[in-house]
């Protein structure tokens, strides 16, 4: 395994290594790494895999908490009271692997630093498995020019969110949006800035929702927002004021201040319809939005009875 590499972190920066203690230990060690080592082949989520690594390492190494950082996203938990940690800087073949902490009340002495550097080596191809996929697994979901998700995480999104909204009967809301006359503003300024208008609609649209909102790019010009636990009212009253936040903002693109508007077609959940009339619903209460002047927020007939009594008065 010599182009593994798990630098230990202390005070002083020097890569640390350390020997062997005793024989019992030894065998007690290659029991827990083999046993280690068959179950994180079992999966390749990165957070599943730590955690098998700190429950398996905890049959010879009391860990109150531990931590794993890479590209900005962090799993784990440190409890309070554990002021002494373990850190290690994780590369294999030099590719970055994130950095990895273990937490505890006491201090870790040589011969488990031992035991945990060793297990550490069981860790590593498993764990870049597992970030390669996790990668993978963003880039395929997540959209290319303004970062957030794509159509393909929408449509399974959209599954997960019904199946939980109809197994736990909460209200489950749908926002539909489509820039205002968005052909105008490419052929006023060009392509690019269209691209870039896109990129900081984006942004505005995460500043305006809440962490458990879920925003997706649904294609062109078009994004939607899936907003779980949340009735009609709430989803409105968000609708509403992403399309003023938008309304009210001064796009920039070269020294051009742009700006524009978006409808915003509102739809909750039926509990019973299927997933695609809750889409059509949604986009026609945003046809409904255009339909009646842009800049507007329309919410959807609840079901076609209604719509066609309406339709009727
Ligand atoms: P409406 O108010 O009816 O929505 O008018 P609109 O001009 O926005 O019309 P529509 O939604 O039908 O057209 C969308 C236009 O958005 C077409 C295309 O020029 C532009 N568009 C779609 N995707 C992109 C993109 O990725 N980048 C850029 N720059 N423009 C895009
Ligand atoms: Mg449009
Ligand atoms: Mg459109």
């Amino acid at each position: 395994m010599s182009n593994l590499t798990t630098e230990r972190m202390s005070a002083d920066n020097k890569v640390v290594a350390l020997a062997t203690s005793n024989d019992s230990l030894t065998l007690r060690l290659e029991h827990v790494a083999g046993t280690m080592l068959r179950r994180l082949q079992t999966t390749l989520e990165v957070e599943e895999l730590l955690q098998i690594f700190v429950g398996e390492a905890r049959a010879l190494v009391a860990i109150d908490g531990y931590s794993h950082v890479y590209n900005n996203r962090t799993c784990g938990a440190r409890k309070r009271g554990t002021p002494h940690q373990l850190n290690y800087r994780l590369t294999l073949a030099e590719e970055a692997l994130g950095e990895i902490t273990f937490y505890r009340g006491e201090r870790f002495t040589d011969s488990e630093i031992h035991v945990i550097e060793t297990l550490l080596g069981s860790l590593i191809y498993p764990l870049r498995n597992g970030l390669r996929y996790q990668e993978a697994m963003n880039a395929a979901l997540s959209d290319s020019l303004t970062g957030v998700a794509n159509k393909r995480a929408f449509d399974y999104q959209l599954h997960r969110e019904v199946s939980l909204a109809t197994r736990y009967k909460y209200k489950l809301s749908m926002l539909f949006f489509d820039i205002d006359h968005f052909k105008k503003v490419n052929d006023t300024y060009g392509h690019a800035a269209g691209d870039a208008l896109l990129q900081q609609l984006a942004k505005v649209v995460q500043d305006n929702c809440r962490d458990s909102d879920l925003c997706f790019r649904f294609g062109g010009e078009e994004f939607a927002m899936l907003l779980a636990k949340t009735e009609t009212e709430g989803a409105y009253a968000i609708a509403e004021r992403l399309r003023e936040a938008v309304a009210n903002t001064a796009f920039q693109h070269e020294g051009h201040t742009i700006s524009f508007t978006i409808s915003i077609g509102v739809a909750t959940y039926d509990g019973e319809e299927n997933r695609s009339d809750f889409l059509e619903r949604a986009d026609q209460a945003l046809y409904d939005a255009k339909h009646a002047g842009r800049n507007k927020t329309k919410i959807a007939h609840q079901d076609q009875e209604e719509a066609l009594t309406q339709a009727a008065n």
